[in-house]
């Protein structure tokens, strides 16, 4: 990359650093940037300025919202006494595309996993204990992955809220295990909420 001039440089290592974009395709969008419109290459930049300073996690759930609390927990017509727990904000579009769901969501931002040394303090988990202390929750639904880190997770949670009570559940299978919430088609997705177990 040393035969490029400093500033295309400097934009392919920049672009390098997003997920799944190695050298090559670095090169590729650094070059096609250059070929672009100038004002449509200001309006990508603009656009990660604008949703890196406006985007926050809603103070409530964890999810991306550019209000706090986000429009999901602020909205009073959802039913407030069910909560899905979701390991990331992306899988809260995925159950929101389904729009079966009308309860609200804890967004974990990640998952337990002993191998990669991620501990139950390491996830958003202890401000879903405190929501759980502070409002009138029924059902707690545990709608991790269904992969081994998701299933460790989602029973950790259980047993932690088991004494409150609350009634834990598991969404059910259906989603094909070592799968991802967010990849599920919305009827799968249906069905497994549908299909939910005690825990
Ligand atoms: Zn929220």
């Amino acid at each position: 990359m040393r035969y490029y001039a400093k500033p295309l440089n400097n934009l392919i290592s920049q672009l390098s650093k997003l997920p799944g974009i190695g050298g090559k395709t670095a090169q590729r969008l650094a070059f096609h940037i250059l070929s672009m419109d100038e004002k449509d290459a200001i309006a990508i930049a603009d656009a990660i300025i604008e949703g890196k300073r406006s985007m926050k996690y809603c103070s409530v759930c964890g999810n991306l919202t550019d209000q706090d609390p986000c429009g999901i927990c602020s909205d009073k017509t959802r039913d407030q006494r069910v909560v899905c727990v979701v390991e990331n904000a992306r899988d809260v579009a995925a159950m929101e595309r389904m729009r079966e769901f009308n309860g609200l969501y804890h967004v974990l931002h990640g998952s337990i996993s002993p191998m990669e040394g991620i501990g139950p303090e390491d996830i958003n988990l202890k401000s879903l204990i405190l929501r759980l202390q502070e409002s009138e929750i029924d059902e707690v639904i545990l709608a991790t992955n269904p992969n081994i880190e998701g299933e460790a997770t989602a029973m950790y949670i259980a047993r932690l809220i088991k004494p409150s009570g609350i009634k834990a559940t598991r969404i059910a299978h259906g989603i094909p295990v070592g799968g991802d919430l967010e990849y599920t088609d919305e009827i799968t997705l249906s069905k497994a909420i549908e299909g939910r177990r005690e825990l």
